[in-house]
C-alpha cells in the first residue's frame, strides 16, 4: 500500500502512521521529521528549513521534493510507504505525480481548529527516538520519559500558541486543497480524528482494510 496521509498540524499524522507502518510493516516517512534532523545536526538543508519551520510556514516545496524523491527511490519503499506531512501543496502533489508513483489513497485525520491548539500545547516527543505523547490524550507511563527508549521527552519549538495559529492558516490556504486534488482522483479517504488515539486508530483501520491483500 502506498499511503498518503494528511491533516492539520497536530491531528495525530504521526501517531496513526507508526500504528499502520506497524500494523502493515512498511515504512513510514515523515517531512517534518527529516527536517528537524536536519537542523539539529546543522546541515544545509537545515539551515535553509529552520527560518520557515519556527515561523510555522512551509519549507519551499523543492527542498522537500528533493528530500521525498530520494526516500522514495531508496529500497525500503518496495513493498509500499506511508507519507507523512508530504504533499502538503498543489505543486508537491503534482510533483509526487510527475515521478510516476502510484499511490492508493490519500487519508485525511479531520479535527476542529479548537481541538488542534489544546492538543499542540499538550503535545511531548522523545528525544531519543522521536516518539508522540500527549500529556492528557496519550501520556507517557512515567511523566517526561519516553515508554519505549527511556529519553526524556519535550516540547517542539513550533508547538508554541503563536506558532501553531500561524502552522493552521498555512494548513488551511495550501495544504487543505489536496483533499480535493485527491477526491477528484478518488483517492480521498476522510476519518474524523477522536480524542482517544485508540479511537482514531480503529477507524483508520477499518478504512484501510479493502487494501488488506
Ligand atoms: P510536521 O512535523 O509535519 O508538522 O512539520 C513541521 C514543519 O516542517 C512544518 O510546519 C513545515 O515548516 C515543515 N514541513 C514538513 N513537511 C513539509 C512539506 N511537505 N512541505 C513544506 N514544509 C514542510
Amino acid at each position: 500500500m502506498n499511503l498518503i496521509l494528511m491533516g492539520a498540524p497536530g491531528a495525530g499524522k504521526g501517531t496513526q502512521s507508526a500504528k499502520i507502518s506497524e500494523k502493515w510493516n512498511i515504512p513510514a516517512v515523515s517531512t517534518g521529521d527529516m527536517l528537524r534532523a536536519a537542523v539539529r545536526e546543522g546541515t544545509p538543508l537545515g539551515v535553509a528549513a529552520k527560518s520557515c519551520m519556527d515561523e510555522g510556514k512551509l519549507v519551499p516545496d523543492e527542498i522537500v521534493i528533493g528530500i521525498i524523491k530520494d526516500y522514495l527511490s531508496s529500497d525500503k519503499c518496495t513493498n509500499g510507504f506511508i507519507l507523512d506531512g508530504f504533499p502538503r501543496s498543489i505543486p508537491q502533489a503534482e510533483a509526487l505525480d510527475a515521478m510516476g508513483v502510484k499511490i492508493d489513497a490519500a487519508l485525511s485525520i479531520e479535527v476542529a481548529d479548537e481541538k488542534i491548539v489544546e492538543r499542540m500545547s499538550g503535545r511531548r516527543i522523545c528525544s531519543g527516538c522521536g516518539a508522540s505523547y500527549h500529556v492528557k490524550y496519550n501520556p507517557p507511563k512515567v511523566q517526561d520519559v519516553c515508554d519505549t527508549c527511556s529519553a526524556s521527552l519535550y516540547t517542539r519549538d513550533d508547538d508554541a500558541a503563536e506558532t501553531v495559529l500561524n502552522r493552521l492558516e498555512t494548513f488551511h490556504k495550501t495544504t487543505e486543497p489536496l483533499k480535493d486534488y485527491y477526491a477528484a482522483k478518488n483517492l480521498l479517504i476522510c476519518v474524523e480524528g477522536r480524542e482517544k488515539v485508540e479511537d482514531t486508530t480503529a477507524a483508520v483501520m477499518s478504512a484501510l482494510a479493502k487494501f488488506e491483500a
